[in-house]
């Protein structure tokens, strides 16, 4: 028997993966039980989201900036392990080969950045009436660093636009705080949108004046963010990779999910239960990960596990789920590129 529903219809998304450059990885810094000679060269994906019901374009995540030189001098000396790095096509050069092309500065309203690494940040300024939106810390981290193993010189104070910017809300702890002892991290602050920045957003979306993080029904994210306020884009809590770090869970349809994982790992492998996260000497007479708290990036993997087996075993949902540096899901997927989608 049908009853009364005064909800709105089911909202979704379409999603387009993005190339965003390449960068080589040495395989021993982020599995276990690595060879240690591999070094493989992924790609930084990035991802255009459109919204039907409002007409907006989202990018998530701008990959490796295509002049190397917009980077500080720690951060081209760190990326000079990482070589080769290839900076094309990048995202600005990967909207404009579709059918219609996408004009970065024009066509994309909204950009996400997962978090603030030198291979996600990509080239801000080409995105030149965007408002961005990062995670909560992001950017006293851009201004201040992290601690001795993420200095301030790791990181481009200037790099986001500051009357173009807002932060997520704070996430409330739940008492999971980073272990700042054992890294000696300095967990960056929160900082307010600029009144200008905030409005941008808002004449834009509406629904980013009640942004809050809650749980999602039926799914195993205590911090989740509703973008749209419709249900078809989450943004997810993910802690432990770099202060900020968050992931995107999209509504293709009805049963349909793609879950953007960014850095949550750097591979699949980890994801499958195969490999785990890479201990290695961090050079100051302790050891480290590529993660800023190898605990808490674990607990999030293990809670992106369980849902990932949690859908498969109901088989209520699917559930898609892609990181940032998958190789093997780009050679899979090249139809799914801008102007396809996944
Ligand atoms: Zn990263």
């Amino acid at each position: 028997m049908a009853t009364p529903d005064s909800k709105p219809p089911p909202a979704y998304v379409t999603v387009s993966a993005l190339d965003g450059g390449h960068l080589t990885l040495p395989e021993r810094l982020f599995v276990t039980d690595a060879d240690p000679d591999k070094r493989s060269t992924v790609p930084s994906l990035a991802f255009l989201i459109q919204h039907p019901p409002t007409n907006l374009n989202l990018v998530f995540d701008l990959g490796v900036k295509r002049d190397l030189n917009g980077y500080t001098a720690a951060q081209r000396a760190h990326i000079a392990q990482r070589q080769p790095v290839l900076v094309s096509p990048d995202v600005a050069a990967s909207l404009r080969t579709g059918n219609p092309p996408l004009d970065p500065a024009r066509d994309v309203d909204l950009v996400i950045l997962s978090h603030v690494h030198w291979d996600h940040v990509g080239t801000p300024s080409d995105f030149s009436t965007a408002t961005f939106a990062v995670g909560s810390g992001t950017l006293d981290l851009l201004k201040n660093g992290g601690g001795p193993l993420y200095p301030s010189e790791l990181f481009n104070d200037d790099e986001l636009p500051a009357q173009r910017t807002v932060e997520f809300p704070p996430v409330p702890s739940g008492g999971v705080e980073y272990d700042t002892e054992e890294h000696e991290t300095r967990v960056p602050e929160p900082t307010p949108a600029a009144p200008a920045a905030l409005s941008s957003l808002t004449s834009k979306l509406p629904a980013a004046a009640s942004w809050a993080w809650h749980p999602i029904d039926g799914f195993p994210f205590p911090h989740a963010l509703d973008f749209f306020g419709d249900g078809s884009l989450y943004v997810i809590d993910t802690p432990g990779h770099l202060y900020g770090h968050v992931n995107l869970l999209a509504r293709l349809g009805d049963r349909s999910y793609v879950y953007l994982g960014g850095d949550c790992c750097h591979d699949p492998r980890i994801l499958a239960g195969d490999k785990d996260i890479a201990i290695y000497p961090d050079g100051k007479g302790g050891v480290r990960s590529v993660h800023v708290d190898t605990a808490m990036a674990r607990r999030t993997l293990d809670r992106l596990a369980d849902f990932i087996h949690d859908a498969a075993k109901e088989g209520e949902v699917d559930i898609e789920v892609v990181v940032a540096h998958d190789g093997v899901w780009k050679e899979q997927n090249r139809h799914r590129f801008w102007p396809g989608t996944l």
